[in-house]
């Protein structure tokens, strides 16, 4: 049983419906007010798909219409905890907005005349799919395109296109997160991380902030409490966004310029061997990496290390804050904290520094 916070300490009060109730809630209508009325509700807990943070939401269906009446934050969901962003609420748009699409619909007239009519599932599945198949059949692949608003089947429709032999995958995603996603994909072979941020003792963020919401809500409460807990927080964005006012370092980097901060940090943690050897000798293709970029050293971790010494060697603090404009003593304080936090550090960065600049996916590259 979910142990529901209490208004204050001992007290009656939850800031949520027990979930042992949840089967039989009973409220006052607001407004109705002076009146009481009561309605009777059964808490039917669901997912916010307004971003991939897929918070949980508890639907409030009236017992006696089997109406939805609104949505709150589901304190159970072990993401999310309760707390939503104002999108996750305002699902009850989306239930009844009177544009909904509710049932396949069929162009019946000239194209932009807006002229439809309703046809079932299966008329709709056999139209597509036999205009699909004999594509294929045809070898025409590349005139199949499809589009997605929010990809969340966590690869599975990439599979499928594939398998069909289709390129034309297009999502928001192309212009949102895709330049993060490419970094860190090819560098860590997961295009979405999830850093431990609740138990971070200094975090780094790129152009993935608090207030904005989106999948980072989770995440967010985590850095909350970090920071309550005594973390620091480093935010690197050209504005002065909510969480960069909030933050213990702010960076502000010629947009485009955000990898050069990150390989000056890097050099730095080499020099001060603020390393998790452990980590990089088990997870670090380092061995490949040598044999390939210097095949006339021994092919030893030590040598490895020796050799990134060399790679980074150009890429000073002074470097950095030539190419950035970011003071150097701002970013050296900076990659103290990282040194000091040792493997309680915790980073992410998304959209702005990865997507608004050509080659910016190098940016979660050189972050990882
Ligand atoms: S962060 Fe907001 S939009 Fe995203 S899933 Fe949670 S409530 Fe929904």
């Amino acid at each position: 049983m979910t142990d529901i916070p209490r208004l204050t300490p001992g007290s009656g009060l939850t800031d949520y419906p027990p979930p042992d109730r949840w089967d039989d809630w009973e409220e006052y209508d607001a407004r109705a007010w002076p009146e009481k009325v009561k309605h009777e509700y059964r808490l039917v807990p669901t997912t916010c798909f307004n971003c991939e943070s897929a918070c949980g939401l508890l639907a409030y269906v009236d017992k006696e219409s089997g109406e939805i009446r609104k949505f709150e934050g589901n304190p159970a969901h072990p993401g999310s905890r309760g707390r939503n962003c104002a999108k996750g609420p305002a699902t009850i748009n989306q239930v009844y907005d009177p544009e909904r699409i509710l049932y396949p619909m069929k162009r019946v007239g000239e194209r932009g005349s807006g002229q439809w009519e309703r046809v079932t599932w299966e008329a709709a599945l056999t139209d597509i799919g036999s205009r699909m198949g004999t594509a294929i059949r045809e070898g025409r692949n590349n005139e199949i395109m499809y589009h997605v608003g929010r990809p969340g089947e966590d690869g599975f429709m990439d599979r499928t296109l594939k398998a069909w032999g289709v390129d034309g995958h297009n999502s928001h995603t192309n212009i949102c997160s895709s330049g993060a996603r490419t970094g860190y994909a090819m560098w860590m072979g997961h295009d979405r991380p999830s850093a431990d941020f609740a138990n971070a003792r200094f975090i780094l963020l790129l152009s993935s902030h608090l207030e904005t919401g989106h999948y980072f809500n989770p995440h967010a409460q985590r850095i909350i409490e970090a920071k309550r807990a005594g973390a620091k927080l480093a935010t690197v964005d050209p504005r002065l966004s909510n969480t960069a006012s909030m933050s213990d370092y702010w960076l502000s980097p010629w947009p485009g310029t955000e990898p050069a901060l990150l390989l000056a940090i890097a050099r730095q943690l080499l020099e001060w061997d603020a390393v998790d050897h452990g980590f990089m000798r088990s997870w670090v293709n380092w061995e490949e990496s040598l044999r390939l970029r210097y095949p006339d050293r021994p092919v030893t971790y030590e040598s490895w290390i020796e050799a990134m010494k060399d790679e980074y060697k150009n890429y000073t603090v002074e470097f950095a804050a030539e190419e950035t404009g970011v003071d150097a003593h701002r970013i050296m304080a900076v990659a103290t904290g990282i040194a000091d936090a040792g493997s309680r550090f915790a980073s992410h960065t998304w959209r702005g520094a990865n997507s608004g600049n050509l080659g910016g996916w190098q940016t979660a590259r050189c972050l990882w």
